[in-house]
């Protein structure tokens, strides 16, 4: 019999991962607040379900894709939540951009309820999600994981287990400080190139092929900000809400890292003219409005 696997959360990555595991042969069914998220959840092979207490009772592993911690931690432990209607031995793979307190503290709470609870942010977009290609990094028990590994395995084409639950967003946190500040090193660094007038293009693929190269010289510039498409189907709202993790986990941490800090206040003030809905990739603008605007 095939898993019967729940998503919650049907988004740009959740309704991905959902399709991708239903066509991959698990018996999945979703929930989402958004009529819209559920209605292109079901065009592609997931079973739709409007009574979020029906999904949790019925699923042996339940996918989270929410925008934030506190969503995470109200869906798992308020009144009519996983915590009440989940069976034992449920598995819950979070796979939310999240705190490491939340994950710790959801974990906690669910285990003595027999419930288990692993953190298992990702990276890829949207593409990655539809296509079980994206990246994971997970916080998880051995046993737990190895119990869910299927799963895992089904919806990511990479996995790297880098410690206890928490740890998978310590590791995402890191990942998405470095990627909010290579976007905007990148974007001065292509800046100054066109000024000594050399083609952007061409400098993006001599990056490539050299020391400078990062997932924004190889993803994002190519494919959301040469061609300014600015697509990528990652808010420039959650990416801000990412860099302003990394502040708070460095300062709980009593650290000083004035680049960091930097880059954070530079996506912290993007809020001036860029709206949360707008693609992550815009924060390029800031640098040079010229030559990364759409030119409207
Ligand atoms: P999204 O806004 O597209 O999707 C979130 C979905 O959650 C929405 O459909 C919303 O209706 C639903 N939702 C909100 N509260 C809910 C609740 N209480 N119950 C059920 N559904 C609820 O966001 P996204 O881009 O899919 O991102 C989801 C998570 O993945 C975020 O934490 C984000 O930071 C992370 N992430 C996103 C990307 C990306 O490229 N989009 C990449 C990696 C990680």
């Amino acid at each position: 019999m095939a898993i019967k696997v729940g998503v919650i959360g049907l988004g740009n990555m959740g309704g991905g991962m959902a399709a991708t595991l239903a066509r991959k042969g698990f018996n999945v069914s979703g929930f989402d607040l958004s009529e819209a998220a559920l209605a292109a959840a079901e065009a592609k092979g997931v079973k739709p379900v409007r009574d979020r207490s029906a999904l949790i009772k019925n699923v042996q592993v339940l996918v989270l894709s929410l925008p934030k911690a506190q969503h995470v931690e109200a869906v798992c432990l308020a009144a009519g939540g996983i915590i009440e209607l989940g069976t034992e031995g449920l598995i819950v793979v979070d796979t939310t951009t999240s705190t490491p307190d939340a994950s710790r503290h959801v974990a906690a709470e669910l285990k003595a309820k027999g419930i288990s609870f692993i953190d298992a942010p990702v990276s890829g977009g949207p593409k990655g999600a539809a296509t079980g290609t994206m990246s994971m990094v997970i916080g998880a028990d051995d046993a737990d994981l190895a119990r869910v590994l299927p799963v895992l395995e089904a919806m990511s084409g990479a996995r790297t287990h880098v410690g206890g639950v928490g740890a998978g967003n310590v590791a995402k946190i890191a990942n998405n400080m470095l990627a909010a500040c290579h976007l905007i090193s990148t974007a001065e660094a292509v800046s100054m190139a066109v000024h000594a007038g050399v083609d952007p293009a061409k400098l993006i693929d001599g990056l490539n092929a050299g020391s400078g190269r990062s997932g924004a010289t190889q993803v994002m510039f190519p494919t959301w900000v040469l061609n300014k498409a600015y697509d990528s189907g990652f808010t420039m709202g959650l990416m801000r809400k990412d860099v302003g993790l990394a502040s708070d986990l460095s300062d709980a941490l009593d650290l000083d890292l004035p680049l960091s800090r930097k880059v954070a206040e530079l996506w912290k003030a993007s809020s001036e003219t860029l709206s949360d809905d707008e693609d992550f990739c815009a924060i390029v603008q800031r640098t040079n409005a010229k030559l990364y605007g759409r030119g409207e």
